[in-house]
């Protein structure tokens, strides 16, 4: 299993990435607040494909009430399994890494969110918050987390997603909550596709080699060890580093200070050079 700070770091870049290029129809954020949010609810987001073990650290996040949701999605998942698994799948008794890590779940939970988001508006916006920005913070700040305990935590998801909720003003905004989720779980299933392990992730769609449950993976040679020493020394720190540089850019004027200030740097240089 990779670590959930890696999944949830790689959720928050590429929440970052994506925000500046969807379109506004499709509730691209715009502005920089809005651009965090979504970002924030995608790095949650992409903790959620692992609900289908009590083993993750998704499913201890919010005590017995995740860890009986992770039993019961790990029973549906299994259950989505039997029913669609091809002549040559194999019986398996466990659900991690089945209905959970495929696109259709991922575009389901998305639809789903963006369709609660147009019926409910207000409250079904702030409990996606709430539940997706409490993740992304056991996530990204694993340490604080554990060091404060779930109180705190829960205290401060509510605090921010309140906070969240007031710059998501129209409905057209908070459709994008569903494309940060589908996003979100869709880098969780290509994090987990880097390990050795591999993800079903067109299933049960696609048939390979009589298996509707075939797994993607990269060829062995390139696959890393998840938790290993790989992620811990160079995946980790380096998706940190590319969420930092986004995060900075994403604020709104931000490139333009920046270039400004190498303009004037260079043309300082100049003018010493002249002296
Ligand atoms: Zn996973």
């Amino acid at each position: 299993m990779v670590m959930g700070a890696t999944h949830a770091m790689s959720g928050a870049a590429v929440g970052l990435a994506v925000a500046d290029l969807l379109p506004t129809d499709w509730g691209g954020p715009t502005s920089t607040a809005e651009t965090f949010a979504f970002a924030g609810v995608c790095a949650g987001a992409a903790l959620l494909p692992d609900l289908d073990t009590t083993q993750s650290t998704v499913a201890r996040s919010y005590g017995p009430i995740s860890r009986m949701l992770a039993s019961g999605i790990g029973a549906l998942s299994r259950g989505v399994y039997r029913v669609t698994k091809g002549r040559k799948d194999a019986n398996r008794r466990g659900s991690h890494r089945t209905f959970t890590h495929t696109a259709l779940f991922a575009v389901g939970l998305g639809a789903m969110t963006s369709a609660l988001v147009v019926q409910f508006g207000r409250p079904a916006i702030i409990i996606t918050l709430f539940v997706t920005l409490g993740l992304a913070l056991r996530g990204l700040f694993g340490d604080w987390a554990r060091d404060k305990g779930w109180l705190v935590v829960t205290v401060v998801s509510a605090f921010l997603s309140i906070l969240a909720w007031q710059w998501f003003p129209d409905k057209v905004g908070s459709t994008g909550l569903g494309v940060a989720v589908a996003l979100g779980c869709a880098v969780h299933c290509l994090g987990d596709m880097i390990t050795k392990e591999g993800v079903p992730f067109l299933a049960p769609f696609v048939q390979i080699r009589g298996e509707r449950w075939w797994e993607l993976k990269l060829p062995s040679l390139l696959a890393i060890r998840a938790g290993g020493g790989f992620e811990r020394a160079i995946l980790g720190p380096f998706l940190t580093f590319v969420a930092v540089m986004l995060a900075v850019l994403a604020v709104d004027g931000a490139p333009a200070a920046i270039t400004d200030a190498l303009r004037n740097a260079v043309s300082a240089d100049l003018t010493t050079g002249q002296n």
